[in-house]
């Protein structure tokens, strides 16, 4: 991509409005754009760390066996009915909308219900359990605050994914690799090592939910962590009962605050059973199927790797959501040698796979530097005399500050 092609420019200041650091930063590279408190789009920059995102969520879902759909956004209330969450005392955050006619739709801020009642369509027998379906789908969730950026959206992108078994311990056995799963996710965002799998009110059918929470001082919520064990509660299991059936105590817990990163739950037979799915056993017995559900907010999840990983320059990605691997800045752009040793440059890694921004635009070097430090790719590769020198290229580490002199042939992928 060239840089004088992109369809966004870097900005000094983002929306007097905006207080959150996430949003400040990706405003102002040109990652994303504010349509209102809550709604943000997606920029060509935005798009692709979402993609690199999705994909390693795709591949990490898909290792355990999940199977992608996408689900409509617009839902029939009388789903909603039956397990009684369409009215707005149960669920707090339901848009709702109303066809010509009056009659009322929600717009999908969970999918257990519809999910769930499609399944009565393809499951029979026990031979068709288990079954895993997740999606990256848009949920609209009427917020009362929205000030934490990307973080907290009316309008976002989430990875939910169900699994519906033939009994208890089958549930359990999937759980445990879901966990392992989002473990990964987390550790290849770059935020693993701060990243807790926390233990949360559970709901009808277990003792507890699992939230992954990141520890940050940008976030909403508090957990209390065991260093010792490992172990984390958020305050809603922050009793003592609890914490003794954990074999913890109070006094050894340290305080912090933490982004809900993700959240899965085992609902049991509820949903299942209220949306009337059955499936008959080896003796031919009627048996309602439990199920899980496992959500992530793909837009908090990238919130939380910019407020974590970014320093007073701007935003550090890691590389395996970065938008480019390399940020190839010609330093002379007033130089007809330096623009045709880019431009060669350029072509070159492109044709051999390497992902670039190439600034190839007509502004001073400190301007492009100081661009390039907020948007934030992982190398930069510097021409200017040195390289027309025939001498060797600097690559400079966004992360570390380092900077390699390598060889213009070192630096192609083979
Ligand atoms: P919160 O307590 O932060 O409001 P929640 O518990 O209501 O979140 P879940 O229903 O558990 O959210 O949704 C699953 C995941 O989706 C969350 O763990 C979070 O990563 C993400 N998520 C939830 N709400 C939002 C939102 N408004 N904007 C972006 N991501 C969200
Ligand atoms: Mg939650």
């Amino acid at each position: 991509m060239r840089q004088s092609q992109l369809f966004t420019k870097t900005r000094r200041e983002a929306p007097s409005d905006e207080v959150s650091k996430n949003a400040q930063l990706l405003i102002r590279a040109g990652f994303v754009s504010k349509e209102m408190a809550g709604v943000y789009d997606y920029l060509p920059l935005g798009l692709r760390v979402m993609d690199n995102i999705r994909q390693i969520i795709r591949e990490e879902m898909n290792a355990i066996g999940g199977q992608e759909v996408l689900l409509s956004a617009l839902q029939d209330p009388e789903i909603w009915k039956m397990s009684n969450r369409w009215d707005d005392e149960k669920v707090d955050v339901w848009f709702k909308t109303k066809l010509k006619n009056d009659s009322e739709l929600g717009l999908g801020c969970t999918h257990e219900e519809p999910m769930a009642r499609m399944l009565r369509e393809y499951i029979s027998s026990y031979r068709d359990l288990p079954r895993v379906t997740y999606q990256f789908q848009t949920k609209f969730r009427n917020e009362l605050r929205a000030k934490s950026g990307i973080m907290r959206g009316r309008e976002f992108l989430m990875k939910d994914m169900y699994s519906y078994h033939r009994n208890q311990e089958d549930l359990d056995a999937f759980y445990e690799k879901a966990i392992q799963a989002y473990k990964n996710v987390y550790e290849r965002a770059g935020i693993g090592d701060k990243t807790f799998v926390t233990f949360a009110s559970g709901g009808m059918f277990s003792k507890f939910s699992h939230e992954f929470q990141t520890i940050c001082d940008a976030g909403e919520d508090i957990i209390y962590i065991n260093d010792e064990k490992g172990i984390a509660v958020n305050e809603e299991v922050l009793q003592d009962d609890i914490l003794a059936g954990l074999g913890i105590t109070r006094e050894s817990l340290r305080e912090a605050k933490s982004i809900e990163v993700g959240n899965i739950f085992k609902y049991g037979t509820r949903y299942t059973s209220e949306l009337g799915v059955t499936f008959k056993d080896e003796n031919g017995e009627d048996q309602i199927p439990v199920n899980g559900a496992y959500g992530i907010g793909l837009g908090r999840l990238m919130g939380t790797v910019v407020e974590l990983l970014s320093d007073e320059k701007g935003i550090v990605w890691p590389e395996s959501i970065a938008p480019f691997k390399y940020h190839l800045v010609n330093a002379m752009p007033n130089n007809a040698d330096a623009v045709s040793y880019a431009d060669e440059l350029y072509d070159l890694l492109t044709l051999r796979g390497a992902s670039v921004l190439y600034d190839d635009r007509d502004a001073r070097a400190g301007e492009k530097f100081a661009d390039s430090d907020l948007i934030g790719i992982p190398y930069r590769i510097v021409v200017g005399k040195e390289a027309l020198e025939g001498k060797t290229l600097e690559v400079v580490s966004r992360a570390t500050g380092e900077v390699i002199r390598v060889d213009r042939e070192e630096l192609l992928p083979q």
